[in-house]
């Protein structure tokens, strides 16, 4: 019997909902992967993470690789054991943040030399050096390495670029090898052009894969032209394999590229953005650092069970977003991530029992509300 496998238990018009296993366990989707850069998911102890709701996690190789390094981490028992998270963890290939965050890039057909934003060392990736990386940290899932350019580009760069990624697709593949327990996903590229997209899918499936990422959205294109995008996108991939939308999203991103036939998501905003005192709720954005919450001793939200709701006013959290403290960072942090985990637990399970576009059409209704009236 295979290691890992994928199971669609329930399909509400294009919305899907199952279970990817893995030795570590299971993946209920559609899932939220909380996103764990330098092997922490800033703010947070990973029992946290864990009690959020969120089954797997997301390491970004670039990062990883440059500090602590990935031998280093794999002396260390890899990066379940270095972090202590035994659940799933899926990296990133290292090419999209080698393209935003390294200096003196130089991409050739072999791969991306480049120097760390660090220390200035020089190194390499490639697909064979991603493959090598994802191996030695002992991610679950495997991304493939890929190249994205930011939009707008022009039609030229990207299908230049969508068939360089294509053929590091099957580089990919092939240092990846026979690993049983591990997945690894390609991921389909060619910009908001539907040929393109198209001729990716095409080529990622004669490789094969466990499963099959949209990347190269939610790099500036605006949420109007990635559904667009998604209204197609996803339709092109194998129905039997997990769909994974790289770097969404807001949660109004989040339900809609569910509704879409997304299954699995990553992305910084509920981490980062509990750290500069804005919150995520079921009516919308919450800045806390604004006076109208100095003297408001109601909780962030009402019916919330995560300990910032349960046990803080937003006067203390205006307070100490303000003063800077770090708690504020912890709490806001812990809220967002439950928030995040709760939204896919309620898309689950309105998946399940065929109320999706119900849900759908809740979701808006509160977030269109706007925060509670000021007392
Ligand atoms: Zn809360």
């Amino acid at each position: 019997m295979a290691l890992t496998s994928f199971e669609l238990n329930a399909r509400d018009g294009r919305a899907r909902t199952g279970v990817i296993r893995t030795p570590r366990g299971d993946i209920r989707t559609p899932a939220f992967m909380p996103v764990g850069t330098a092997a922490t998911v800033k703010g947070m102890m990973p029992e946290s993470v864990r009690e959020t709701g969120a089954d797997i996690l997301l390491g970004n190789t670039y990062h990883l690789m440059l500090r602590p390094g990935a031998e280093r981490v794999a002396k260390l028992g890899g990066l379940h054991r270095f972090m202590n998270w035994e659940r799933p963890i899926l990296t990133d290939s290292g090419g999209f943040q080698v393209m935003s965050l390294s200096d003196l890039r130089k991409l050739t057909e072999e791969g991306v030399t480049f120097r760390s934003h660090v220390d200035g060392s020089k190194h390499m990736l490639s697909p064979e050096t991603s493959m090598e990386i994802q191996r030695l940290l002992g991610s679950d899932i495997v991304m493939a390495f890929d190249e994205c350019p930011a939009l707008p580009a022009d039609r030229a760069r990207l299908e230049e670029s969508m068939r360089l990624s294509m053929r590091w697709a099957a580089r990919s593949r092939e240092a990846f090898g026979d690993r049983p327990g591990h997945m690894l996903f390609g991921i389909q590229q060619g910009g908001l052009e539907r040929d393109l997209r198209e001729e990716s899918a095409q080529a990622l499936v004669n490789i094969g894969f466990d499963g099959y990422a949209i990347g190269g959205l939610a790099v500036g294109e605006g949420q109007e032209a990635m559904f667009g995008c998604l209204d197609f996108a996803p339709g092109m991939l194998p129905e039997d394999k997990p769909r994974y939308l790289m770097g969404v999203g807001k949660p109004a991103d989040i339900v809609g590229a569910v509704a879409r036939g997304i299954d699995m998501m990553d992305c910084v905003l509920p981490s980062r953005s509990g750290r500069t005192g804005q919150a995520w709720t079921r009516r919308g954005q919450v800045n806390l650092r604004n006076a109208r919450h100095a003297e408001d001793p109601r909780p962030l939200e009402e019916g919330c069970s995560c300990p910032c709701c349960r046990s803080y006013s937003r006067a203390y959290l205006h307070h100490v977003v303000r003063a800077k403290e770090m708690i504020a960072g912890m709490l806001l942090t812990w809220h967002n991530l439950h928030y995040y985990q709760e939204l896919m637990a309620g898309m689950r399970a309105a998946i399940a029992e065929g109320r999706f576009a119900a849900f759908e059409a809740a979701f808006h209704e509160g977030e269109a509300l706007g925060d509670i009236e000021r007392l």
